[in-house]
């Protein structure tokens, strides 16, 4: 397959795929792989994925420029992403230690209850292009840390950046089959990992569509799923928050990624009586975002990851218009050559405008309008994918209020920054469940057996 340069539209190179007897190689080299690496002390896997660790931050630049070249995110941004990359192998590697298991005091004399934890066993993952390094690293660090093997298949658009992870484990001396890279057609390649009864679970970080159709295809061999799915955040600004910098910081975190991110703010509703000084504001660091290659000195926002979106950008820009809504700025393809569209804002967004319902996953932003805190928390919560929200306010009990109501699997207080290493991060409802990053990271590649010991 050809690798393309979302930036230029220029070829990078060609994608090897897997045939079904390659697929098929790849899961049973993730038995024997599980086998070896399983039976290793975690002391001894830390050692080993800490040198994987070191590999990636000497390579740095490096991939980060490959990641920038097929996916089209700033330079910077890459990096800022390997750093991630880094630290969440470091997490992990460490948290593999504390994989504690507990004494249950027995109601039997002489008898000891041991709960002990183990990793599930050889694992499988699918991940999405839009953060080839953080989406691909909170499967494999995490089934690692827990001692189980993984035969991951990342996006076939941004290919590089998995490679060099995989390379970096290699080098750092993972036994063979511990950790296993395949690319091909994306639903041949999932249905022939799923019809094994070899991966024990199944971790997918995509949109909710696929997401339910790998479930589906998982639950033959009852394989534990962890499931990464979509999202469409809100951001409730409230009128007593400091809205010139809610809404500076809004923007970056709106055009980070170009807006391909899961936990993109994605809805804007803010709060009548400042509702125009917002708008003002949001205007201003919209129209501010340097566009360009994302190679550039300076370039704050790159291209689309394929000319397949730029159709849906304009239909979900038109159909807002066409029901009311207002075009600030933007709106429209930036030249003929790159997936590049400009930074957009729509201000007196209808409730059934399609951009409101379905995640826009582009640098498009719609804003509303509301009154009161009870009319607000229910417009928020009419999506089913809840997976991120944020609230300004500088109100304590309010926001209190809102951390419990508000039904998504994060939320943010006055911050737009959920998604750490050691904090899980995970969705609900048709976001997906389970939990990556954090413990909770660690738990889902974990099972637990009861040890019941009778003195004889
Ligand atoms: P997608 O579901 O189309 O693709 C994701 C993965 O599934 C890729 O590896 C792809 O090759 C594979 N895939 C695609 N079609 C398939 C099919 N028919 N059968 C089997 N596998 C298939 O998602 P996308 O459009 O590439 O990514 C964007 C979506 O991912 C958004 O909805 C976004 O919110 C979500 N996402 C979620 C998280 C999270 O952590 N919750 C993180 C990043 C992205």
């Amino acid at each position: 397959m050809d690798v393309l340069n979302p930036a230029t539209e220029e070829v990078l190179g060609q994608l090897p795929t897997a045939t079904d007897a390659d697929l098929d190689a790849a899961v049973e080299a993730s038995q024997r792989g599980f086998n070896e690496w399983s039976a290793m002390t975690a002391l001894a896997r830390q050692k080993i994925m800490e040198k994987a660790a070191r590999y990636i931050e000497d390579n740095l630049d490096q991939i980060a420029r490959d990641c920038t070249l097929e996916q089209g995110k700033p330079f910077i941004e890459s990096k800022l992403e390997l750093g991630f990359v880094i630290d969440a192998i470091r997490w992990y590697s460490e948290e593999g230690k504390r994989a504690y298991g507990r004494l249950i005091p027995s109601r039997f004399p002489g008898t000891r209850l041991i709960a002990t934890k183990e990793p599930v066993g050889p694992t499988c993952a699918f991940v999405a292009w839009n953060f080839p390094g953080v989406n691909v690293i909170r499967k494999i660090a995490g089934a690692l840390g827990a001692g189980c093997s993984i035969v991951i298949k990342p996006s076939e658009e941004t290919p590089s950046t998995a490679i060099a992870i995989a390379r970096a484990f290699q080098e750092a001396g993972v036994p063979d089959g511990t950790v296993n890279v395949v690319f091909g057609d994306p639903a041949a390649v999932s249905s022939r990992i799923l019809s094994s009864d070899i991966p024990r679970k199944m971790s997918f970080t995509g949109s909710t569509a696929v997401g339910k159709l790998l479930a589906r295809q998982a639950a033959d061999t009852l394989k534990r799923c962890t499931m990464e799915l979509g999202g469409h955040a809100p951001v409730l600004v409230f009128d007593d928050a400091d809205v010139g910098a809610v809404a500076k910081a809004a923007a970056a975190t709106k055009y980070r990624n170009a807006g391909q991110v899961c936990i993109s703010p994605t809805r804007f509703y803010v709060q009548e009586k400042v509702y125009g000084d917002f708008v003002d504001a949001f205007e201003e660091a919209t129209k501010a975002v340097k566009v360009g290659n994302g190679l550039d000195e300076g370039t704050q926002m790159g291209p689309l990851i394929a000319d397949r979106r730029l159709p849906v950008m304009q239909g979900l820009v038109d159909d807002a218009v066409s029901r009311g809504a207002t075009l600030v700025t933007g709106g429209k393809r930036i030249g003929n050559q790159g997936y590049f569209y400009e930074p957009t804002l729509l201000k007196d967004v209808p409730e059934d405008a399609t951009i409101m319902n379905d995640e826009p996953f582009g640098p498009v932003a719609p804003v509303a309008s509301f009154k009161t805190e009870d009319e607000i928390i229910e417009r928020a919560n009419k999506v089913k994918v809840g997976l991120a929200s944020y609230a300004f306010t500088k109100d304590g009990d309010r926001a209190t209020r809102l951390s419990k109501q508000l039904n998504t699997g994060m939320v943010g207080i006055n911050s737009m920054n959920v998604s750490t290493p050691e904090s899980p991060f995970g969705g609900v409802d048709e976001s997906g469940y389970g939990s990556e990053g954090g413990i909770e990271g660690l738990d889902a590649y974990l099972r637990t057996k009861l040890v019941s010991e009778t003195n004889m």
